[in-house]
């Protein structure tokens, strides 16, 4: 039984900021024989035998040695790929790490309580204003890293489509053109829709803070905005190696952008934040990119395969650009449904937060896995 005078003593320990704080709500682990999982968007299909090769046969006794802490051959092999210099290129502890190594680097935190933006009278002359920007429905993880920051927040609509909101609309709009950070999700999680890299070089133009585009489910798109990051000076360009490449379990992402604050990103960062069997991973995996591609094919074959299926059982399907399709499901609500395949072992996401309340996020699984979904939803449909 916990003592009662020491929780108190144990909360008065605790900074009040963290006492408010609401965390992360991350997608289910279970690890229950015969789920389907269809929950976290993570790939149906295993990393290539060669990157699982290498796994192995670093598995020796040099595990008692720090891996690089730079990243430096990993770095080397990505600015070989995106055509930049390994002093464009900070590698992380997965693309979330990175996501606050930024808010940390760029955003100075609200003093006090108050993290509502305010009039950006007391910002430093020539500064961007000190608040963390994002669209919504978006990762729902950026205001969380805002709120453990003590940063101010403003999230700002996406159409009904979720589409983005043109430059024009954005003057209309209480949008900040002098966020010290934005956050673009694209293409968008949790709704899929890809966004134009015309349209994003709109909005980075006109931005005067950073911003973080954030491509983790890109490979999967018909279009990437690397070239802004190599272009603008204020750009980030977020990738990962956990989705499109089978390794979420390795926790390996990037940025790409400007050296300037790719030097500040690696000044803050832990020594040795990326484990040596994640840069090993990852340098082979990009060693064998033509396996990765035919399974991006794959998985968007299934995807436009599992939207139509959907949609002929009634369900709402937004177009997706990515390994994940976001539906709204006919006659019960959203969470009911979820609950409901759960029964039949298919595990899919329900967000709860007001505008994405009446959806399901579904992840693309293999073929098989589409085809069980579909078939429990016919049954549920069935009574
Ligand atoms: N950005 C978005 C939009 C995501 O959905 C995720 C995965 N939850 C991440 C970043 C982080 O990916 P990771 O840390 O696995 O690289």
């Amino acid at each position: 039984m916990t003592n009662p005078q020491s929780a108190i003593r144990n909360s008065q320990l605790i900074r009040p900021l963290v006492h408010r704080l609401h965390p992360y709500v991350y997608g289910e682990q279970p690890k229950i024989k015969g789920l389907i999982k269809l929950n976290t968007n993570e790939n149906p299909y295993p990393p290539s035998p060669k990157v699982l090769a290498a796994v192995k046969a670093a598995v020796d006794g040099r595990l008692r040695l720090y891996p690089s802490p730079t990243a430096q051959v990993l770095r080397e092999k990505l600015a070989k790929l995106h055509r930049c210099h390994a002093d464009n290129i900070i590698v992380g502890n997965g693309s979330d790490e990175l996501l606050a190594l930024a808010t940390r680097c760029f955003v100075e935190p609200v003093l006090g309580r108050d993290t509502r933006p305010r009039v950006s009278a007391d910002a430093p002359a020539g500064r961007p204003y000190q608040i963390i920007q994002y669209f919504t429905p978006s990762y729902s993880l950026y205001p969380v890293l805002a709120d453990i920051h003590g940063a101010a927040k403003n999230a700002v609509a996406l159409k009904p489509d979720f589409s983005l909101p043109t430059v024009a609309e954005l003057r209309g709009r209480d949008w900040r053109f002098d966020a010290a950070m934005t956050f673009v999700t694209t293409p968008n999680a949790p709704s899929g829709r890809g966004y134009s890299t015309k349209e994003l070089a709109l909005l980075c133009r006109v931005q005067r803070g950073v911003v973080v585009l954030d491509e983790t489910y890109v490979d999967f798109a018909e279009e990437n905005a690397m070239r802004l990051a190599l272009k603008y000076p204020h750009v980030l360009v977020a990738r990962t190696f956990s989705k499109a490449y089978s390794l979420c379990f390795q926790r390996v992402g990037y940025f790409v952008g400007h050296r300037d604050l790719i030097a500040a990103l690696h000044k803050i960062r832990d020594s040795y934040n990326v484990n040596g069997l994640g840069q090993i991973a990852a340098v082979a995996t990009l060693g064998d990119l033509r396996y990765y591609h035919a399974n991006f094919r794959e998985i968007i074959a299934t995807r436009e395969w599992l939207s139509r299926e959907l949609t002929k059982l009634g369900f709402r399907v937004f177009p997706s650009q990515s390994n994940f399709i976001l539906v709204q499901p006919p006659r019960l609500a959203a969470h009911e449904w979820q609950h409901e395949l759960r029964k039949c072992k298919v595990l899919v996401r329900w967000f709860n937060f007001p505008e994405v309340k009446k959806y399901l996020r579904i992840t693309i699984g293999n073929p098989v896995e589409a085809k069980t979904l579909v078939k429990a939803a016919r049954k549920i449909l069935m009574g």
